[in-house]
């Protein structure tokens, strides 16, 4: 049974490539076959969003308009035909790569490497109508995670910066156990894979971040030194009694003007580990005064069995998202504090009215 439902919604579109998005009214999409109508009850911005808004005519393989948000959190208000009528109510995430299922890379659970995805629309918010907005469509319930209790502001901020930091430290948890790591950025996908990292037995995490606050959050948030740059990071680390070198870089940042230096400070047999994507580039060679043995990584995003896992792990009380929260009619200062550095954790959006929680 579908509750009615208004006709018209708010909603945060990108009409023009290189420019401001604009809040505006659109139609309230009506779920076909598979399909589920979510309201929105909270969507994270996120830092790609920004290059995805600043990116030239022809850069991402997308179609304009579109909604943003690919960070969300909703409750199942209508579905259609083939979906279970137990869906409907559901509190979920959505994990936003909407993967084929059925290529060999989702066939292997490397769904968020799904082949049919390369070089076409990712998802919601990326290619599709995302979560800014008081609704949004998903395909197929095969795209959504339930939220075991947690409230969908802590939620939607794990589907991309919990869900990314949690696939680019599992695949190297080997090195920052016992070992020494460098975190780049302390922002909205940062502050959550330190509280993974600080819970990794035996690492030694130093935080560099040029920002006070997201160097005070670092601190709360189990960091053991904190620095202004990649160097005096560096040094910092090698205090800390474990030698010199650093086992592990996780760069959120992808800045050039410390990816460059990153290498630099590694140990033998140290990884690079980049995740945000701020235009910075290194050189990839062997010798060159670089440790032998070194490895870059550029993981994305993470698949849908990681999404699970980092919903368990907050519900636990492992990990927890700082977030600052919008009405959706502010989305677009919100990203103006994004843009400015303004936000502490993760700006979240939510569209309606939350239920008090007493
Ligand atoms: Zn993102
Ligand atoms: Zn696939």
């Amino acid at each position: 049974m579908n509750a009615p439902l208004p006709s018209r919604m708010l909603a945060v579109r990108l009409e023009r490539w290189a420019s401001q998005p604009v809040l505006t009214e659109v139609d309230v999409p009506a779920p076909g076959p598979d399909e589920v109508l979510l309201r929105v009850d909270a969507a994270g911005l996120c830092h790609s969003d920004l290059h995805v808004i600043d990116g030239a005519a022809g850069v991402l393989p997308y179609e304009l308009p579109f909604t943003l948000g690919h960070e969300v959190a909703g409750t199942v208000v209508a579905t259609g035909r083939g979906v279970a009528d137990d869906w409907t109510g559901a509190p979920v995430a959505v994990h936003g790569i909407w993967s084929c299922g059925e290529c060999r890379a989702c066939l292997r659970g490397r769904d968020n490497y799904c082949l049919r995805l390369a070089g076409g629309p990712i998802g919601g918010g990326l290619g599709y109508d995302g979560g800014l907005a008081e609704y949004v469509l998903v395909p197929s319930t095969r795209h959504l995670v339930q939220t075991m209790g947690l409230s969908p502001v802590d939620v939607a901020p794990l589907t991309d910066g919990g869900l990314t930091a949690l696939h680019a430290v599992g695949a190297h948890r080997h090195l920052a156990e016992g070992g020494t790591v460098l975190l780049v950025g302390a922002g909205g996908l940062g502050h959550l894979a330190l509280q993974l990292i600080a819970a990794t037995p035996g690492a030694r995490v130093v935080v560099v971040d040029n920002r006070a606050a997201a160097r005070d959050l670092a601190l709360r948030l189990g960091a053991h030194g904190v620095a202004a740059t990649v160097a005096e990071g560096a040094r910092l680390l090698a205090t800390l009694g474990l030698g010199s070198g650093v086992d592990l870089v996780l760069d959120f940042v992808g800045a050039p003007a410390t990816l460059a230096d990153v290498p630099h400070v590694l140990a033998p047999g140290g990884t690079v580990a980049v995740i945000g994507s701020a235009g910075g580039a290194l050189e990839a060679a062997k010798g060159r005064g670089l440790p032998p043995g070194w490895r870059f990584d550029a993981p994305f995003w993470g698949p849908h069995a990681d999404l699970e896992a980092i919903i368990a792990l907050a519900a636990t009380g492992h990990i927890q998202a700082e977030t600052t929260t919008y009405a959706l009619e502010d989305a677009l200062t919100a990203y103006d504090d994004l843009r400015a550095g303004r936000v502490a954790g993760r700006a979240v959006v939510v569209p309606h009215e939350l239920p008090s929680r007493l």
